[in-house]
């Protein structure tokens, strides 16, 4: 091989036309369409997709914002509804239940955060629920939808929203965009791989039908396999399950019977959790368990006695090992979603990890010899999103007070991460939530779950006792009806999709 050093990359192939695939091929189309950088997408309908992802982050609108492709349509072709956040029934002890927002509670009332007032309230016995002080709660509960408003004036102008959507027509969409602007993609199932013998790096695939396929750049999105990274170049895996055990999935939609709001809702179920998801036209309904603590059988039944309709398919099961490759990036291959990791959907946080590694990789876009230091700083920046990721997900777990199964027992005893034992002490302590300079949750994201699961702290700002009792009271009482004004004058959600444009 030539000394690739200083020679742009011409031939990309990216393996894998699930959404991964179809994400990577879109968004490096979009960059070099046009150009003299081929994109070759390979994909086999006899492996199929995993097809189950239908949750997403806020992220996901930079993401297609960047594309410049049509929010409307987007939504109108993939069934999407609107997701103002996750509620979580049952996680810190039976019956509670709170969300996870997509936005900030509150707002500025005096030099200290606004949790800390809420807190020192709370603690004297005043009952309102911290949900209350949180614009896109409040809309989620009533089943209610506007567009943010950039009036910093409004208290629509602190939240943000995501998509509910079928994750296969998500996929359609984004290769038909990803093929308008050059993108190849070419039906076979990969039987070889190539690689040159002095560099290590994969030269070419060979297909069952004999065709060779030769690339600069390989980007695998082969799924749970990891194909190039893991199959031929071996580059290991961590293995997290000692943090979070989970390690099975039955997945089944089922009919809508109600109206279904604009939120996401994930139960803790004995052995695991159970997630309900609704789209335009169905419920995507799922249970995560771990096999040590329950019987396939049980997770099974315990899924299909709660649906809310009737399935419209046979539920599938699906297997896992949450973890993360050891290099996200080796050689001359970028392993991108399900081939990169894999952390269990509570958060939904897997498209958002993908869209993490398409943006880094094209931030830190190599030459042919794609050189040693842009491969280990992509690998450090992803390998914090994962680890983030990771304790934000655990904090779920530890933070029960359950002790009904052996799951939550364990979970409850287990040792921590220090990165997450830093986290909880400092809001047990004094009601602090250190920021992250880099990583996906932000302190409001925390702070749902810290107060949402029961975990009060010791002290809180000693800035708050400058407002007097009453003060502090009327304060509150007025952002709080100032939500719920807000939140009246805006549409049903069933409505606004309707007067968006955005209907299936
Ligand atoms: P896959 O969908 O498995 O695609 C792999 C592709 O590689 C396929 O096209 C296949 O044909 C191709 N391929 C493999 N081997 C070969 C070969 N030899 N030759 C040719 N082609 C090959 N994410 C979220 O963000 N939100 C959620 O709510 C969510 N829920 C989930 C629930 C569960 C139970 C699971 C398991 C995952 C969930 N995810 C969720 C994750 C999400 O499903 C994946 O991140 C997403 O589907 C991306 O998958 P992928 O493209 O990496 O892999």
């Amino acid at each position: 091989m030539s000394d690739p050093v200083g020679r742009p990359v011409r031939d990309i192939v990216i393996i894998g036309g699930g959404t991964a695939g179809w994400m990577a091929a879109a968004a490096l189309a979009h960059r070099f369409g046009g150009t003299e950088t081929s994109i070759t997408l390979v994909e086999s309908a006899e492996i199929g997709i995993v097809g189950v992802g239908e949750a997403t982050l806020p992220q996901i609108r930079y993401f297609n914002r960047s594309l410049g492709i049509d929010e409307r349509e987007m939504m109108a072709r993939t069934s999407a509804t609107i997701k103002l956040g996750i509620e979580f029934c049952d996680w810190g002890k039976a019956g509670d239940r709170y969300t996870h927002p997509f936005g900030a509670y509150g707002e500025t009332i005096g030099p200290a955060d606004f949790h800390h007032y809420w807190v020192r309230q709370n603690t004297g016995g005043d009952a309102h629920d911290f949900g209350e002080y949180c614009y896109p709660i409040v809309a989620a509960r009533n089943d209610r939808f506007a567009l943010p408003d950039e009036d910093p004036a409004s208290p629509l102008d602190a939240f943000s929203y995501a998509f509910q959507f079928d994750a296969s027509l998500y996929g359609v969409f984004l290769s038909d965009f990803a093929k308008q602007k050059g993108a190849k993609r070419v039906e076979g199932k990969v039987v070889s791989v190539q690689t040159d013998g002095e560099t290590g790096f994969v030269a070419g695939i060979a297909l069952e039908s004999g065709r060779e396929i030769a690339g600069d750049l390989f980007v695998d999105c082969s799924g749970f396999r990891g194909l190039l990274i893991e199959q031929e170049l071996e580059t290991g895996y961590e293995d997290w399950s000692e943090y979070l055990p989970c390690n099975r999935a039955y997945a089944v939609p089922c009919a809508i019977t109600d109206t279904v709001g604009p939120y996401t809702r994930a139960t803790a179920r004995k052995g695991g959790w159970q997630w309900r998801i609704p789209l335009q036209h169905r419920i995507g309904n799922g249970h995560v368990y771990c096999d040590r603590y329950i019987s396939d059988q049980e997770a099974l039944d315990q899924l299909m006695t709660t649906l809310e309709g009737e399935p419209l398919a046979d539920p599938k099961q699906l297997f896992f090992k949450t973890g993360k490759r050891r290099k996200l990036w080796n050689r001359n291959v970028v392993a991108i979603g399900l081939s990169g990791g894999f952390l269990e959907p509570l958060e939904s946080t897997s498209i958002d990890l993908i869209q993490s590694g398409i943006v880094n990789l094209l931030a830190l876009f190599p030459e042919r010899d794609c050189d040693a230091a842009d491969r280990d700083e992509y690998n450090r920046l992803m390998d914090l999103e994962f680890e983030r990721v990771r304790d934000f997900l655990m904090l779920h777990y530890v933070a029960t007070q359950r002790d009904d199964a052996a799951l939550w027992r364990d979970m409850r005893n287990m040792e921590w991460p220090d990165s997450l034992k830093y986290k909880i002490d400092a809001f047990r302590r004094r009601g602090i939530v250190p920021e992250y300079t880099h990583g996906l949750f932000l302190p409001p994201s925390w702070l749902s779950v810290f107060i949402g699961q029961n975990i009060v702290p010791e002290a809180y700002d000693p800035r708050v006792d400058l407002m007097s009792e009453q003060e502090l009271a009327a304060n509150l009482e007025r952002v709080r009806s100032r939500i719920a004004a807000a939140v009246v004058q805006t549409s049903r959600h069933d409505d606004f999709l309707e007067n968006y444009g955005a209907t299936f």
